[in-house]
């Protein structure tokens, strides 16, 4: 591993040890309770501001404002003036651009060489959405009912949607909830991880500069187990829209129960990403080793189950060790830097306990294994990159989710027995795998059971294309038309001409 003690500047007009408010009805306010929570840069422990924490109280005076917004003036918001909303938006956000993937680095450590790379899945996406917005439409149904009675569907929003969202993406976290709810005429409540609140604000700021109105969007930041359960258990709530973990994505369902809300989330995992032998394993290699280490492994999808076969196994897993020795872990802010830290002391805890389970199980550690303390890096929460051999598939590391840069490497022999192998986990979220044999790569994309399979290439994303997962990863998808299938609600009408 490679160190980078750059310590670049970290002034930045938005996280500059300020205080944030919540954005609730169009205007800043304090929270009801008067109190605040800190939010810290990860790679240095810097202060970079002080947020409004929101609770319950917080959530219901924004539930009520989107609530009558929903019902006001918003309803009659015709969809080419929406579209033209969430393109101005997408403007602002690519105008702001920089100023935004920089503070998505600085509040939650993803490095710039990553944060830099997501104008697609921010800017891009809004346009999508904007896309989306005058394609929304019902259908004429010819029935077979005697005499004449005519049918057909609308579309309709589907009313106030709270949105609880990570810390692991927050700029593209934002716009993947905010996006499809104006493109379809919803309004939201977003609660921002506590970890990383800034970008969501600043979105925020930018959506009113947009001319979204009062009500529309927003933005409460608190805790999950205050705000978050308030928003998640809210009886005038239509719809949760959740991504993190599985374990919080349970208590989203029955908290959703009350008012039988609907619920879309998007989980964690435990990704199978598979290399035979026929791979171009000059491309696996660093495909097979940043399908973990980007963001620190901090991703849901990330293909931390790495399947090798056995012919290539002790080479295969050699070079991406090497790959990881050579990653330049740093500061985020320092334009070379691949590898930034976890984004808390809670996730550093949990990743290095992770690392002390491997060894105990009797994995081999042949790259990192430990956090990173050299120099400025022991002020903030890294851990190098981790290669694990000799890994079996009923080890704890290869079976639960670390969310940090640890991959399992296993081996296998036998295609059939390989499949279920790989799908044998409760998660179904991503998968991967590397072959130059298109009929196999069909065969093997076509039996997992995975929301999303990438071939020779990993984490591919586009706005156009639905992502989401299978099993315990959760259900419904973002991106894509399904996305905008998630906030409508469908309306057969029945008229009898005759
Ligand atoms: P992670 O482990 O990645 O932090 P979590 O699922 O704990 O994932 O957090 C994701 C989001 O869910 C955060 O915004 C967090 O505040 C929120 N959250 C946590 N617990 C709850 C809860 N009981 N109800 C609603 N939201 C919650």
């Amino acid at each position: 591993m490679a160190v980078s003690q750059a310590i670049p500047i970290t002034r930045h007009p938005f996280a500059n040890g300020s205080y944030k408010q919540m954005l609730i009805d169009g205007k800043w306010v304090d929270a009801a309770s008067g109190k605040r929570f800190e939010t810290h840069n990860p790679a240095t422990g810097e202060l970079l501001a002080t947020v409004a924490e929101g609770d319950k109280e917080d959530i219901d005076r924004a539930v009520a404002a989107a609530r009558r917004a929903f019902e006001g003036p918003w309803s009659k918001v015709k969809p080419f003036e929406r579209q033209n909303l969430l393109l101005r938006l997408a403007d602002l956000v690519e105008k702001n651009f920089d100023e935004l993937s920089q503070l998505d680095t600085m509040d939650m450590g993803a490095p710039l060489s990553r944060t830099r790379a997501y104008r697609l899945r921010a800017v891009g996406m809004l346009r999508y959405y904007a896309g989306q917005t005058t394609a929304i439409h019902g259908e004429t149904i010819e029935n077979s009912l005697p005499g004449e009675i005519f049918s057909y569907t609308l579309k309709e929003p589907i009313g106030v949607v709270g949105a609880i969202i990570p810390w692991n993406g927050p700029l593209t976290a934002t716009i993947w909830k905010i996006g499809p709810a104006i493109a379809t005429g919803c309004t939201v409540v977003l609660k921002p991880a506590e970890e990383a609140p800034l970008t969501s604000l600043r979105i925020a700021e930018l959506a009113m500069e947009a001319g979204i109105p009062p009500g529309v969007i927003n933005v409460v930041p608190g805790y999950g187990e205050t705000a978050g359960a308030a928003l998640a258990s809210h009886p005038d709530v239509d719809k949760v829209a959740f991504t993190g973990s599985h374990v919080t994505g349970q208590s989203i369902i029955r908290a959703s129960a009350g008012n039988l809300k609907r619920v879309s989330l998007e989980l964690g995992g435990k990704s199978p990403d598979i290399v035979f032998a026929d791979a171009d394993l000059d491309a696996a290699v660093p495909g097979a080793a940043m399908a973990v280490f980007a963001n620190s492994g901090q991703i849901c999808s990330a293909g931390t189950r790495l399947f090798v076969e056995q012919s290539i196994y002790e080479e295969f897993v050699g070079r991406v060790a090497e790959f990881g020795k050579k990653l330049q872990v740093g500061n985020g802010l320092d334009p070379n830097v691949q590898i930034g830290p976890l984004v808390s002391e809670e996730q550093l805890k949990r990743v290095t306990g992770y690392l002390d389970i491997g060894q105990k199980e009797g994995a081999r550690a042949l790259a990192g294994g430990g956090r990173v303390t050299e120099g400025a890096l022991s002020k903030g929460f890294f851990v190098s990159p981790t290669v694990f051999a000799g890994v079996q598939d009923n080890m704890r590391i290869a079976q639960e989710e670390i969310f940090g840069p640890v991959i399992s490497a296993i081996a296998f022999k036998d295609m059939d027995e390989l499949v279920k192998r790989a799908n044998n986990t409760t998660f179904g979220l991503g998968s991967g795998l590397w072959t130059r044999d298109v009929s196999k790569a069909h065969a093997v994309a076509k039996s997992l059971r995975a929301g999303s399979v990438w071939v020779n290439c990993y984490q591919a994303m586009d706005p156009a294309v639905p992502f989401g997962g299978y099993k315990m990863s959760g259900y419904g998808r973002e991106s894509g038309k399904q996305h905008v299938e998630e906030y409508l609600n469908v309306k057969s009408v029945w008229i009898k001409t005759a």
